[in-house]
């Protein structure tokens, strides 16, 4: 059975690394906001061209930190999109504040910046576009919005580690953007860890007090605060992998080159090819996407879909009145081809062919 992803893979490659980092912190015997947190910090901000990194506990925490720092709180809404991980709506709420779910662009998948717009009320305090899948967002036209109307932006960068636009990385865009590293994600580590990025050193002083009980320095609670933080050996092991990245999302790109190459001209909707994208998911478009689905894995292909339904339609999210037309058709369609290297590196060709072969038995 060829898995979707199987992120313990990475780490085989590395494993030498990974061991050495591990017995560094052991040695030390320092587990939580040491060395590791403060490089990781510091080396992931000079790859994304941000002033600042903090490292939290996931990226739930991370969105819900960075919006809880710009000031986010109860009473205001945060619009966002509902083709997502029922995650960012989470974070959202966890700020305090409630999702407005807007539609996304058919083609990009990202939020749609028209629906945007029309969304923006007297209560809409911030803005969360996500990358989904890798595929930047449209930033520019985003942020001008957001700048028009006075409110904030964080960058859901969940699945876009080191995806570019404009050649700037993702992440850079926002007042704000947080980073989910659970295993499966393009910076993955062996557990859970987040991070937010920023430039303001503000926003990064807050968070840093948010995730450790809101202590200051003298490890007194004089605000807001939790335990949200991220812990030394899951930092030790992005360390490792963080200077791999660029190559890895490489292969990404290769891989999803090779897929396009094949399945031009066949019954399917592509993602769009866009110079930027980490491919974090490599989703195509496909009628009657459960049955080719099943009889896939039938032949010992797994697949995944990058959801099964808007999270406006969720219970706990959904509301009456909200309709996500577009939302709601690749959430019906949308089928996640195996693209982590280590899994689909030689593979391309009989997963493509396989899949013709289950899509017509279909048509
Ligand atoms: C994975 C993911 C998250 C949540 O990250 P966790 O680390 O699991 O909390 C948020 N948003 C998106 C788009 C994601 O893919």
């Amino acid at each position: 059975m060829l898995p979707q992803a199987d992120p313990g893979k990475r780490f085989a490659g590395l494993w030498n690394d990974i061991l050495n980092a591990i017995q560094r912190v052991f040695a030390r015997g320092a587990f939580i906001l040491g060395e590791e947190v403060e490089r990781f910090e510091s080396e992931f901000a000079s790859y994304l061209g941000v002033a600042h990194v903090v490292g939290v506990g996931s990226g739930t925490d991370a969105l819900a930190l960075a919006l809880k720092a710009l000031g986010i709180a109860s009473g205001d809404e945060v619009i966002t999109v509902s083709l997502t991980s029922a995650a960012t709506a989470i974070g959202i709420e966890d700020a305090g504040a409630s999702p407005v779910f807007v539609d996304v662009d058919r083609s990009t998948r990202c939020m749609d910046t028209d629906a945007l717009t029309a969304a923006i009320g007297p209560r809409t305090a911030a803005i969360v576009p996500v990358h989904l899948h890798g595929f930047p967002a449209a930033m520019e036209e985003i942020m001008a919005i957001a700048h028009r109307h006075r409110i904030f932006v964080v960058e859901d960068c969940a699945q876009a580690h080191g995806a570019t636009l404009g050649g700037r990385r993702v992440g850079s865009f926002g007042h704000a953007a947080a980073f989910s590293h659970y295993p499966t994600k393009n910076l993955g580590a062996a557990g859970d860890a987040g991070t937010v990025a920023t430039s303001d050193a503000e926003i990064a002083a807050k968070i840093r007090r948010m995730r450790f009980y809101g202590f200051d320095s003298s490890q007194v609670c004089n605000g807001p605060g939790s335990n949200r933080r991220l812990d030394e050996l899951q930092a030790a092991i992005l360390r490792v992998l963080l200077p791999h990245l660029d190559r890895h999302n490489a292969e990404r790109r290769l891989l999803a080159a090779a897929y396009r190459s094949y399945l031009t001209g066949h019954n399917f909707g592509l993602p769009p090819e866009i110079d930027g994208a980490v491919y974090h998911q490599f989703a195509i478009t496909v009628e009657h996407r459960d049955q080719v689905r099943s009889l896939l894995a039938a032949r010992g292909i797994r697949t995944g879909v990058h959801y099964p339904l808007g999270v406006h339609r969720h219970l706990r999210f959904a509301k009456a009145g909200v309709s996500l037309p577009v939302t709601d058709e690749l959430s019906h369609k949308l089928l996640s081809l195996p693209i982590q290297p280590e899994v689909t590196e030689g593979r391309v060709d009989d997963i493509c062919r396989l899949l013709c072969e289950c899509a017509a038995l279909r048509q």
